[in-house]
């Protein structure tokens, strides 16, 4: 039986009542419309309010949180509860968008994305629910696409082609020799085998795999590609019905607008037509275990990799049920002691153990399914590291519980929740969309989800408790040490996998080939007709909302700075940060060796990871625990915004922290700039190791933006070094350094030569005059942090007063045609070529361009019909190149085809006054997307440092909205040649597929130069 109502008892009327100016007069108890109010509860922290209602005819139960921000958030969630591998909660997910009721055209969603000014728009299948949230500052806005959504959900098509096209298909295709073969497709399908490819995600299904074999996480809610295949239309149908139903839904809104509003649009549109129904979707608790158990999971492995030390070990133990808010936040805790800085205990004993060289990919605290789950170990070990991994967890958490935590990393784990508790920011979601995380596995699994918003009862709570003696030790006793429901976990590399999946792909295809009937064969080759012909109408998209360019506000924010300090010249935002102080610091290197370049995002990783002459890495990181949000320093290379266009380049050095801990940060600050140390060699060694695993476990997840900038490396000194420190290159300069050390003869001259070379760059860098600091916070905040850093420039040196050298990049002068192997099942394909900078007139219009591929061509031909999950079109006004790219892509020179077609397309006469509005809004949305005040002002200080000036950007936005359909086909006639002459060309894939690629690329005489990475 699913329990529906299991929420917290009503305040009583006259009781406490927070105050709410946007929504007045409402009480607990109150009904409105046809919904009770059922809980209402003020959020200090936020400004804001939180109601809890039930629609009493459904059921449904509607979360509002209303405050000042006019960033407005809707999501409505489904529970969802997969009892197969098939993926049938993910397909449907991207159905229920390809068409509904009210808005019968291919696409709703998509074209959404185009004709509004929505700041975020996606949808999430979790294991156990869905989800669909959007958010805008725009009221037309905002009940536009909630009409879409609504009807999205509650009514759409799920048609048979939609189904074919979004989840899995056959599909026939001739080889040279004239054979007819059978082929899988499917956005979905493709999403899946690219995301099965990554180990990261493996771990993280496996471990649930392992952990709850008796329930709906014993499945993958995404789909496993060997299952997806066996999915039927009727079968996602039917879970359509059972469970998008408004008695299993839970609606969202978040903002400054009234709550009545929300209540009656969402019942006029869906919760009229619908009665109760008992969906019984309850997600049950695993059964515990007597004993621990173990547990092994394959990744695939590029067959020219050696997988030696390619493991990975966790123990990992179901915790506490999540309905319990406050054993989660001791969880949360625990998570933050054990693991949350390089001091933590068990951290750190893991880390220089050297058994492994990162944290395993799934490490920490997990939150969101019904029991809540805990797992740590290490990564790039040996097969006969699994064991050690096991004990060196079980006895450092024995010996933590022996000799008791150090009060100290209790007091710094408080002190970062409440400091994240406090600051608001809009990445990487709005403001409004993170709070719906937040709360979103408690409030479907039947916990209070206030409790997540409110920490400040709980934590009063655990302060108290945690002054008694071993009461976090007794903790870890109880959750870790004696629960036997515990996995030993070995994730294991397989050079084989890849090439046997394959090979079992085929074996399949081949083997319904073989079965398949005249009629079915005439099936499978008219649906591919009608969906390529469904695809390539054009449609009346006229039933869908949409927004004028009226609506668009003309002018684009601009944030001056406050002041300038008399003593330091520190550039001051005076802004209501909530008791937070930023600081931030670029520095310009002096004289840095040109050798030493390609070390600058190591340098910045280690500047804070390794110590000072004071004191060992260890107790470093747990200062800055203690009393900041972070203090970190990172490397900017673009070209300016002044029409000379010139290498702009900077490190900074950040930090944050609550106004009361301003001294302490710049203490901790000041150390680092007059102090840091290279010597401790050993953990050097280890946090290079660190850095290159984390580098190589981005390849597959962010393999668009690899192969985009090794296309583009070329194209100006500023491209060139952003591949050196961000790009490919980075990673094989890291590679080939990390071999030099782990070298048993040769490595320790290595690695103390490495030291040295990090000596050298501190001197290049910390010099008074590179300084040109910048503070944001209220007039408290920022009268202490200029005080701190006058006190800062006291202590470093000054810099000889002679011209210095700017920066020499070496550019090659060609255009590269490459392949980059990996181990990926999927690829990732990039060309790209130069324009206009920003300053030109045709800039405005080559982003208009670059969104109008994107939307009218691009998403046809690379995911719909490509079957890809996604292809994109960038115009960078900084440097002014044009890119392509694309994303978990099945195909390579059929995508190289589709981005010289795209100068046709963009040519000849197809688009629309209404297109190209379409392409103003969403850039318009893109510029004027808020940022909460800190991040903003940090943002409008660095505009300033690459010379963007406002008067700049508010002539660009003016041009924007001034774009028309002439100018379009005018400017794309001069700046786009279907001959990849002048383009830089990269794909990142596998080596089979890069090879089948050149076979089929060579007839044109155009095959790729094939690299390992
Ligand atoms: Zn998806």
């Amino acid at each position: 039986m699913a329990s529906t109502k299991k929420h917290s008892t009503p305040k009583k009327p006259g009781g406490d009542i927070p105050r709410d100016e946007n929504n007045p007069g409402i009480k607990p108890g109150d009904s409105l419309l046809n919904y009770t109010v059922v809980q209402m509860e003020a959020l200090e922290d936020i400004d804001g309010v939180f109601y809890l209602l039930e629609h009493t005819p459904t059921g449904a139960r509607h979360i509002h949180i209303s405050n000042k921000d006019k960033e407005n958030t809707f999501g409505v969630a489904f529970r969802t509860v997969p009892t197969d591998s098939t993926g049938v909660a993910h397909i449907l997910e991207h159905t229920v968008l390809c068409g509904s009721e009210q808005f019968n055209v291919r696409d709703p969603f998509f074209s959404m994305l185009k004709r509004g000014l929505s700041t975020f728009m996606n949808a999430f299948t979790a294991s156990d629910w869905t989800m669909y949230p959007f958010s805008t500052q725009n009221q037309k806005d905002y009940y536009n696409l909630m009409s879409v959504y609504l009807d999205a959900a509650f009514f759409p098509h799920i048609d048979e082609l939609s189904f074919k096209q979004e989840g899995h298909r056959l599909e026939t295709v001739v080889s040279e020799t004239g054979d007819t073969t059978l082929e899988y497709k499917g956005v979905v399908y493709n999403e899946m085998k690219g995301a099965m490819s990554s180990p990261g995600q493996i771990m993280g299904r496996a471990l649930m795999q392992a952990l709850y074999p008796d329930t709906t996480y014993n499945f993958n809610s995404g789909g496993e590609p060997s299952e997806i295949p066996t999915l039927t239309h009727e079968a996602l149908k039917a879970f359509h019905a059972r469970y998008y139903h408004p008695s299993n839904a839970y609606f969202y809104t978040y903002g400054n607008l009234p709550l009545e509003d929300h209540l009656q649009f969402i019942q006029d549109k869906v919760l009229n037509r619908f009665s109760r129904i008992n969906p019984d979707s309850a997600v049950n608790c695993q059964p515990r275990w007597q004993e621990p158990r173990e547990f092994t999971a394959r990744y695939p492995l590029s067959a020219d990799e050696t997988p030696d030390k390619k493991y990975q070990a966790s123990v990992a133990w179901l915790t506490k049920d999540i309905q319990d808010s406050y054993e989660v936040l001791i969880a949360s805790v625990l998570e933050e002691i054990l693991l949350g800085n390089a001091s933590s205990p068990l951290r750190q004993k893991l880390i220089d153990s050297g058994v492994g060289t990162a944290l395993s990919d799934a490490s920490g605290f997990d939150l969101d399914l019904r029991d809540t789950m805990f797992a740590c170990g290490l990564k790039e070990i040996e097969k006969s590291g699994v064991k050690k991994v096991e004990t060196l967890v079980l006895e450092t958490l024995e010996e933590i519980v022996q000799k008791g935590i150090d009060p100290r990393s209790v007091a710094s784990a408080i002190h970062q929740m409440e400091f994240h508790k406090k600051e608001m920011t809009n990445t990487p979601y709005p403001f409004g969309i993170k709070l719906l995380l937040t709360f979103a596995g408690p409030w479907i699994h039947e916990g209070n989800p206030v409790s997540c918003l409110n920490l400040n009862e709980d934590l009063a709570r655990l302060k108290e408790e945690v002054k008694q003696k071993g009461f976090l030790e007794g903790k870890i006793r109880e959750y870790f040490l004696d629960n036997p429901h515990r996995v030993l976990f070995t994730l294991a590399p397989d050079t084989r996998m890849e090439a046997e999946e394959e090979k079992r792909i085929q074996g399949e295809l081949a083997e319904i080939q073989t079965h398949l009937t005249p009629e079915a064969l005439d099936k499978i080759n008219t649906d591919a007709a009608l969906l390529k012909e469904l695809q390539e109408t054009d449609e009346d998209l006229s039933v869908l909302p949409t927004l004028a360019l009226t609506d668009i506000p003309p002018d684009t924010e601009i944030i001056r700075p406050d002041s300038i300090s008399a003593t330091t010249s520190a550039t001051c935002y005076n802004k209501a940060t909530s008791d937070i102080l930023y600081f931030t610091c670029p520095m310009v290197p002096t004289d840095l060796p040109e050798s030493l370049l390609p070390l600058v995002p190591f340098f910045c990783m280690a500047f804070t990871g390794t110590g000072t002459v004071k004191r060992d890495y260890a107790d470093l990181a747990a200062l800055m625990d203690l009393y900041t949000g972070g203090i970190g320093l990172s490397a900017f290379s673009g070209s300016g915004f002044n029409d000379d266009g010139k290498l702009v380049t900077f490190m900074s050095l950040q930090g944050k922290s609550l106004n009361h801990n301003i001294d302490n940060m710049f203490d901790i600050i000041a150390e680092l700039v007059s102090g840091v140390s290279f010597k401790d060699i050993t953990r050097l060694k280890s946090l290079l190791f660190q850095y290159r695993a984390g580098l190589e476990s981005s390849i597959v997840g962010n393999g668009h933006r690899y192969a985009m900038s090794l296309a583009g490396r070329n194209f100006s000194p500023a491209a060139a070094l952003g591949e050196m420190w961000h790009g490919i290159s980075q990673f094989q300069f890291i590679k080939s350094l990390a071999e030099k050390i782990e070298d048993t003869k040769e490595g320790q001259a290595h690695l103390e030569q490495l030291a040295c070379d990090l000596d050298t760059m501190v001197k290049c860098l910390f010099k008074r005059e590179n300084l040109s600091p910048a503070i944001v916070g209220d007039t408290e905040g920022l009268e202490c942090g200029d005080k701190n850093i006058a006190r800062l420039l006291t202590l470093m040196p000054e810099g000889d007063t002679k011209e210095t050298q700017p920066i020499n990049i070496p550019v090659k002068n060609e255009f590269p045609r490459e392949g980059w192997s990996t181990s990926t099942s999927v690829s990732f394909v990039a060309q790209a070529f130069t324009t206009v900078r920003m300053g030109h007139e045709d800039a405005p219009c080559l982003c208009v361009i670059a969104k109008l591929l994107r939307s009218m061509y691009l998403h046809r031909e690379i995911r719909e019909k490509g079957g890809a999950y996604g292809g994109f079109a960038v115009y960078s006004p900084e440097e002014g190149t044009f890119s392509f790219g694309s994303y978990r892509d099945p195909n390579i020179e059929r995508t190289l085809e589709v981005y010289a077609n795209a100068c046709e397309f963009i040519t000849g006469d197809v688009v629309s006054d209404e297109d190209v509005k379409e392409a103003i809004l969403q850039m318009c949305s893109e510029i004027d997307k808020p940022e909460t005040p800190g991040p903003a002002s940090i943002k409008a200080f660095y505009r300033d440092k690459v010379g963007l000036t406002d008067e700049t950007r508010q002539k660009f936005k003016k041009a924007l909205l001034a774009v028309d359909k002439q100018q379009v086909a005018m400017v794309a006639r001069k700046y786009f040649k279907a001959d990849d002459g002048n383009k830089g060309t990269a794909v990142i894939s596998s080596r089979e597929k890069l090879e089948a690629a050149n076979k089929a690329l060579t007839p044109g005489g155009k095959p790729l130069n094939l690299m390992k990475i």
